[in-house]
Parts: C-alpha cells; structure tokens; sequence
C-alpha cells in the first residue's frame, strides 16, 4: 500500500501516520521531520533546507525529490509507506510518478485532510514540540502536566516551532493554497482521492481514515 497524505499545514497527517505506523507498521515518510533531522545532524540537505523552512517556504523541489527517491529504496518500504507532507507541488507528484512507474509500483490511496483554515491558525501557534523525542503538545487543547516539561520524555525541551510563529504560519498557508491544493485536482483525476473530515477528534478522523483504505 502506497499512501499520500494530503493536507493544509496541522491537518493532523502526521499524528494519523503514527497511528498507521503502530497498527499496520507502514513506515511514515515525513519529509518535514527528515529536513529537521538534517538540520540537527547539520548534513548538507538541512543546511539547503534551513532558510526555506524557517521562511514557511518550501524546499526546491529537486532537493525534496531527492530525499524521497533515496528513502523510498530502504527495505522497510518494501511492503508500503505513507508520504506525508510529499508531494506538496505538482512537480514533485509528476516526479514520485515517474519514480515509481520505474520502480514498477504506483500510488494507491490518497488521502484528503480537510479542515476548516481558522482551526489550523489556531492548532499551529498553539503547538508546542518536544526537542528531545518529538512529542507534540497544545498550549489548550493538549497542554503538558508541567509547563515547559515533556509528559513523554521528561526533558524541559518544549518549544515552538520557528515555523509555527503567526507570520510563518501565514505565509505557510499562502504557499498551501498556491503550490499544494492544486494537488486535490491532480489526485482527483487518478480516481484515488479520498477525503476525510479532519476537524473532529483523532480517533473519529483515524475511524474514517480506515474506512477509506479498504
Ligand atoms: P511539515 O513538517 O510537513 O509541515 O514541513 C515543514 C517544512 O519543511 C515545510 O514548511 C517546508 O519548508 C519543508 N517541506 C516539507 N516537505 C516538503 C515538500 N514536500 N516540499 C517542499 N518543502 C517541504
């Protein structure tokens, strides 16, 4: 199973993969996550990466598309895997097709996150991230015990994304609204495009998310 996932910035991809991850182990392709590693480990990719994420731009294609065609040879893809966060232009899907016709494999779901903008504004700036182990916590909606402590790992790491500054996060919408929804169109042809109300709880979305694989 090949699965995209598709969505505005905090549409909730990523803590839905991770539940994917756990009960089927398709492993998760986060291309944000493999970026901020990069940046961490200081490899040339994240130093590439750096200025553009930290502007909520997008990373040139060809650099994300590189790291995508790399991953996706590991042997734990063998059996499928979930991309999330890519392809976020149509350059970048015309690319994972033509990698993966070589590859004699194809996308078989694409999932549609949708929820309201207002709500994501809200979710992003109000995120806080563990540094240590990536735990991800809501100033409201789902604050730590301790303030500025990870419930998970213990460590006094909670931070805001540079990225989930208001003005970031503004920008990181414009880039959505040009560059990524055009995506909706594209996968809408294939006949693989499945949407998913995303604005109720986890485990609701995760229930509808099923029912659209099978
Ligand atoms: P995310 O964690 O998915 O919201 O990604 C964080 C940032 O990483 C984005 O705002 C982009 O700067 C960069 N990024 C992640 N995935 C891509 C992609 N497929 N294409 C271009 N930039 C990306």
């Amino acid at each position: 199973m090949i699965l995209i996932f598709l969505g505005a910035p905090g549409s909730g991809k990523g803590t839905q993969a991770k539940r994917l991850l756990s009960d089927r182990k398709w492993p998760q392709l986060s291309t944000g996550d493999m970026f901020r590693a990069a940046i961490k480990d200081g490899t040339p990719i994240g130093l590439k990466a750096k200025s553009f994420m930290d502007a909520g731009n997008l990373v040139p294609d060809d650099v994300v598309v590189g790291v995508v065609e790399e991953r996706i040879k590991a042997s734990d893809c063998a059996a499928g895997f979930i991309l999330d966060g890519f392809p976020r232009t149509i350059p970048q899907a015309e690319a994972l097709d033509r990698m993966l016709v070589r590859a004699g494999r194809k996308v078989d779901r694409v999932i549609q996150f949708e929820v309201p903008e207002v709500e994501l504004v809200e979710r992003l700036t109000g995120r806080r991230t563990c540094s240590k182990c990536g735990a991800v916590f809501h100033v409201k909606a789902n604050p730590p015990k301790v303030e500025g402590i990870c419930d998970v790992c213990g460590a006094k790491a909670l931070i805001q994304r540079d990225d989930d500054k208001l003005e970031v996060v503004q920008n990181r919408f414009n880039v959505y609204r040009q560059q990524t929804a055009p995506l909706v169109d594209y996968y809408g042809r294939s006949g693989n495009l499945r949407a998913v109300n995303a604005f109720q709880h986890p485990d609701r979305v995760y229930e509808a998310l099923l029912k659209n694989l099978n």
